[in-house]
Order: structure tokens, then sequence, then C-alpha cells
């Protein structure tokens, strides 16, 4: 299996838009890896996950097959994962499809609403939408996927995914915090490490405490949980990724090398990890 990360920021992206903290600054000047767009990823150039606005800004740098790609799945519904307004753009005349396959979308109920919308709106064919059932894995092409719910902002119905082809698993986990229990108890039913799992790390080296989003320091504290429970091991790959402006310490350039000394792998816009 393979992940290519095409967006790594949190909402307002980094550099933030209109923003003008030292972060932003900061990340301007550098550039390169330190410039984060909003999150979103691909798996073997076939799965999307999340839809943000960014997703035409991805299309144009990473130059994937956009059209060929008729399965993606939403992570929860803020704007930096769902937004909805551009799915109009594939209705008959503003796209020239010659496949004229649905985009099938997968989500929890408030992004299946927003999604739904859009389509009964336009009276579209071009895409569907088909609503998830958390703790039960279901087809998605060749994969197994099982939505279980995120610790983050319940209006916007938040899940986090785990994917399975070929024996080979990943689990995607932004946009929450430390689980809430009836994730912990679908997790631990797994009972195996998993090969890579991919870390909400919001705030970097931030003291923050909020639900929702994560620091470092909860990230390792996580791993270790995660360990305990038996669904890692020393194996299995860890990723941060959804990277906020606000965080301390969060330019790539510096926030890498901490994440480093800890094996944790910092996520960049246009990462790949392949295992
Ligand atoms: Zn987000
Ligand atoms: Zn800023
Ligand atoms: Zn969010």
């Amino acid at each position: 299996m393979k992940i290519k990360y095409l967006g790594t920021a949190a909402a307002e992206g980094i550099p933030a838009l209109f923003c003008e903290c030292d972060n932003c600054k900061k990340a301007r000047a550098l550039g390169g890896r330190n410039v984060r767009t909003r999150s979103q990823a691909l798996i073997d150039d076939k799965l999307l996950i999340d839809f943000p606005a960014d997703t035409y800004m991805h299309y144009l740098q990473y130059n994937f097959p956009l059209q060929k790609i008729h399965s993606c799945l939403i992570t929860h519904s803020h704007s930096d994962h769902l937004y909805e307004e551009d799915l109009e753009m594939r209705i008959d005349g503003f796209a020239h499809l010659t496949d004229k396959t649905p985009m099938v979308f997968y989500s929890d109920t408030d992004g299946y609403n927003r999604i739904k919308a859009v389509i009964d709106k336009y009276k579209m064919t071009a895409v569907e939408v088909r609503q998830i059932e958390l703790n039960k894995p279901f087809k998605v092409e060749d994969y197994t996927v099982t939505a279980i719910r995120a610790a983050h902002g319940a209006s916007s119905s938040p899940v986090v995914y785990i994917i399975e082809k070929d024996g080979k698993t990943l689990f995607y986990s932004n946009d929450t915090s430390e689980y809430p229990e009836e994730s912990w108890a679908y997790l631990k039913t797994l009972n195996k490490p998993l090969d890579m799992i991919s870390l909400d790390c919001t705030e970097a080296m931030g003291k923050c405490t909020y639900v929702g989003h994560l620091t470092f320091d909860r990230c390792v504290a996580l791993r270790e949980e995660l360990k305990r429970v038996g669904v890692a091991d020393d194996k299995t790959r860890f990723v941060l990724t959804h990277f906020s402006h606000n965080g301390v310490d969060v330019t790539y350039d510096k926030f890498s090398k901490i994440a480093g000394e800890k094996t944790f792998l910092t996520a960049y816009d246009g990462l790949e990890v392949e295992f």
C-alpha cells in the first residue's frame, strides 16, 4: 500500500490565509516542506481521503488522475476536509468525462447530508454518497475500510479510518485527540499490530489539552497506549500530520528533527510512504 500526503495542514494552511504570525512568516520565508496545504491523502493513486478546497491545487501540483478516481472517504464535514461546493464541477458540461462511472463518497451523517444536498440540487449522476456505519468493515474498491468515531467537533460527524488491503493496514487518524471509549473498544478487537498509523499533531510542541487535536507529547503517549492495546508494535510506522500555524516549533525544518529523535516521521505535502 502506498499513501501520498497531498496536504498536511489544519484548516488555515501554513502560511495561513490572511495571517501575519511569526510561524506563517517563517514558513513563507523557508518555503519547501514548511509550506502546507489543507489535509488530503491518496492511497495507491485510487482511493482519496477527504475533499478540501485544495483538491484542485493538489490535482495541479501532483498531476494525479482525478478523473479516474471513483472513491473518496470523508473524515468529517469541516471545510478543510470537505468542500462540497466543488462537486458541482463534476456536472456534465463543467466536466467532460469519457468514463461516466460515478465518484462515490463515503461519509458519516453531516458530510453525507452536505454531499446529498449538492447531488439533489443539481440532480447529479456523476457523484454518489453512501452513509457509513461505524465499527463495521465495508468494501471500497479492493480495500476493507472501517470507520471509528473520532474525538473532534461532534457536529462534523468525525471519524478516522482503518484501511486494509493484501494484509497491510493503515490507520488514518487525524482531526481527533485520544479516542472515545467505543473506538478503543473496536481497536482492541483488531488484535494485531498495524503497519502504519498516521496521527494528528496539530499543535506540534504546544501544550494544549483540549479535545479534538493533539500535541507531540500526546502523540508520544498515544503511541504507547496503542502499543499497550496491541494495535502497534516497534515495527509500526508512525507519521504525524495536520499541523497548524498556531502550533509551537511547527515549521517542518525544526519539528521534523524533534519528532525524528523519537522515531516519528513528519509528513509534508507530497510525502509518499509505501509499506
Ligand atoms: Zn482539519
Ligand atoms: Zn499564522
Ligand atoms: Zn476538523
